[in-house]
């Protein structure tokens, strides 16, 4: 097969990158306006390929190949974005869903059980701190509790969820995974791995664990002039060295990430020593042995440099997540179809969480990635090549054959 990219699916993404908030780049927050009237043209161009659709009650897109017998083949991903984002994440992997499907339709293929294509609700946590709210619905989990969640409007999710006529009571009822056999979702890499080694696709191999703290230091406010050097308990000073410190040791392994987000000071004036400081950690691995032992490590690190610089060092977890491996046979069959399409691969973790990682506790789940140029997302400079894109799309078409057949 060629390397040419797909016009049809070029069309679809330009298509869909005109469902934004003003502003730069896209901005389609989960249960807005933009976001219904984006669910309304993808509606239409699922029924241009004989596909049947519906927003469900957690107001995820679905739409249906309702063919043969058996447990549905599920392929999607999510077409809300961050402010300001881009056209590619989540976007391409409905869009790549639907274009694999249209190509099985246009070779006259007809697959021995059902093909759904999804676009799960929220999957950005945005606006209303309610990550993966759709596939948490989806995979039957109680998230009625969430509706008195506020977005930056101070709007509730349940008063947002009301011109879309869904009740948030009622969300538990897009519970469909009984009816799944397996879950694929193709997705922009959003990391440079791809783009550097020249490689065409990424097969999923995990999604990473990670784990958070709010680290607080402390020492001792005294007057930046008077108090001689070697008598200051500087908790700023200790902080620096402690998030060096995490760099050097998460740089120290492949497949770890340590980041610090978030530092403030106190009392915060130039000429008053930081008496405290405090900041954020969150580390990541593609593995949970890897990631304890990044955490025992990162741990041990911060307590002995509290202790050379005479500070006190508490740290507090803020949240903790196990990794997720992919199926090991969806891992294999996305290769497979990789290799028939002539692409290039290799295997990598996901650094994200996506949506995936949530059907995966439920149904077996296989990820691709397609290359991101520079390695950005969640910016307006978001790009995919076409080329890239089409190749994606023709081997999750393969895909979808291969677990149809
Ligand atoms: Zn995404």
């Amino acid at each position: 097969m060629s390397d040419a990219p797909e016009p049809d699916l070029d069309e679809d993404i330009a298509g869909l990158a005109e469902f934004s908030r003003a502003g730069p780049g896209i901005t389609r927050l989960a249960w807005t306006e933009e976001l219904r009237a984006a669910y309304q043209w993808l509606g239409g161009r699922c029924e241009e390929v004989g596909l049947r659709w519906n927003v469900d009650a957690a107001g995820n897109f679905v739409a249906r190949w309702e063919v043969g017998e058996g447990p549905a083949t599920l392929v999607g991903s999510h077409l809300d974005s961050v402010p300001n984002g881009g056209r590619y994440d989540g976007a391409l992997g409905v869009l790549a869903g639907l274009h694999a499907i249209r190509l099985l339709k246009r070779r006259g293929f007809v697959p021995r059980a059902p093909i759904w294509l999804i676009a799960f609700m929220d999957e950005e946590n945005t606006r209303f701190n309610t990550a993966l709210f759709g596939s948490r619905a989806f995979c039957g989990e109680d998230i009625t509790g969430l509706g008195e969640r506020r977005d930056a409007e101070d709007m509730s999710l349940a008063e947002a969820m009301r011109p879309w006529d869904r009740d948030i009571s009622q969300a538990t009822r897009a519970a469909a995974v009984a009816d799944v056999g397996r879950f694929v979702e193709l997705h922009v890499e959003q990391g440079p791995r791809l783009e550097q080694q020249e490689l065409q696709v990424g097969v999923v191999t995990s999604i990473v664990g990670m784990v958070g703290y709010r680290i607080e230091v402390t020492g001792e406010a005294n007057h930046a002039g008077t108090t001689p050097m070697e008598l200051r308990r500087d908790a700023l000073c200790g902080a620096a060295r402690m998030i060096l410190a995490v760099r050097e040791i998460a740089r120290a392994s492949k497949d770890t990430t340590a980041n610090v987000g978030v530092i403030s000071v106190a009392p915060a004036s130039s000429n008053v020593i930081p008496g405290s400081c405090h900041f954020t950690l969150d580390l990541r691995a593609s593995q949970d042995d890897a990631l304890g032992q990044l955490e025992a490590v990162c741990r041990r690190e911060i307590h002995d440099i509290a202790v050379t610089e005479d500070l006190q060092a508490s740290l507090n977890g803020t949240y903790r997540m196990a990794a997720v491996p992919m199926d090991d046979h969806l891992i294999e069959v996305i290769e497979t179809a990789a290799r028939e399409e002539g692409a290039s691969t290799v295997r990598l973790p996901s650094g994200a969480g996506h949506d995936a990682m949530l059907l995966a506790r439920y149904v077996p789940a296989g990820m691709l990635f397609v290359p991101s140029r520079g390695g950005v997302s969640h910016s307006p400079e978001e790009f995919t090549d076409p080329e890239d894109a089409g190749r994606g799309a023709r081997v999750l078409a393969r895909v979808l054959e291969r677990l149809s057949s």
